[in-house]
């Protein structure tokens, strides 16, 4: 069975930087490290850097202040003001394309447009992204929640950097019948729709499709749901022992992706997994 691995599979620039950051902080702290939230979301991940170098995930102060560091997606101001008040040491790890999501929806802010954020109401980014323009945004995910909007003079839009851009585009052909003056900025980050294109087109060229990651990762859920569209013979895994051999009944050749917060190690225990069902 011949197995490919998709372009741009695995960990993304803001994930990289984030695990170069807590690299960096680990080995000269001398107070205890802690992330707010798990620094991506890849639970495997998560407790390899709390088992072998000590970051503790937290979500309120009561601990030892120490390094607290910024998630990828981002946190909401009012967080780093607390930890700063409780003596904690900031080291941002955000992504910086989300940090331009942040200044955009202010400037948006300033210059008095109505705010909305194209995304997922419950997912971090967006939560913390709302916390740039104190709550005061409208948060839509599809057509029908846009439709919701309250017509106003003047608009401004970004988005999640993992939307969807098909999704966002219906997003925006509301929202122009909504206003005088409509300012929209394409936040969707290039990495996530890289990374979509090179898994379906390998979709497209396979047998059966794996993607690799945490169900907990939006971007993950996302890039399944689309190269299931190209290849219904889709699975979405976790890791290595969730790989079902029944999948691969009469295929010659598979497919392999992971998502932005997939190392690439798991990446390979999974092609792995897969060779040993040689047929
Ligand atoms: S997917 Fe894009 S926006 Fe999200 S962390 Fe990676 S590089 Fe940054």
């Amino acid at each position: 069975m011949r197995v490919i691995v998709a372009p741009y599979a695995g960990f993304c620039f803001g994930v990289e930087r984030a695990l170069k950051i807590v690299e960096n902080v680990v080995q000269r702290a001398k107070l205890p490290v802690y992330t707010w939230g798990p620094l991506i979301h890849n639970k495997i991940v998560v407790e390899k850097l709390q088992s072998e170098y000590g970051v503790i995930p937290i979500r309120e102060f009561e601990h030892p202040p120490g390094y607290l560091i910024l998630r990828t997606h981002g946190v909401p101001p009012e967080v780093v003001d607390e930890a700063k008040r409780k003596r904690f040491i900031v080291v941002d790890a955000t992504c910086p394309f989300v940090a331009k999501v942040h200044r955009y929806v202010k400037l948006l802010m300033d210059e008095g447009y109505a705010v909305v954020i194209a995304g997922d109401k419950l997912h971090p980014e967006v939560r913390a992204t709302l916390g740039y323009v104190g709550g005061g945004a409208y948060v839509v995910d599809d057509r029908e929640a846009t439709s919701r909007i309250p017509v106003c003079k003047k608009i401004g839009v970004v988005a999640q950097t993992t939307m969807r851009l098909d999704i966002y585009k219906e997003i925006i052909s509301v929202l122009v019948t909504k206003c005088e003056e409509l300012k929209i900025f394409n936040t969707i980050c290039d990495a996530t729709i890289r990374r979509q294109e090179a898994g379906i087109k390998v979709a497209n060229n396979v047998d059966v499709m794996l993607v690799v990651g945490d169900r907990q990762s939006a971007n993950t859920r996302q890039l399944t749901d689309m190269i299931k569209r190209a290849n219904p013979r889709t699975y979405h895994v976790e890791g290595p022992e969730e790989v079902n051999p029944s999948w691969f009944n009469d295929a010659e050749c598979v497919g392999v992706t992971g998502g932005a917060s997939t190392p690439s190690w798991l990446i390979d225990k999974v092609v792995d997994k897969v060779k040993s069902f040689r047929q």
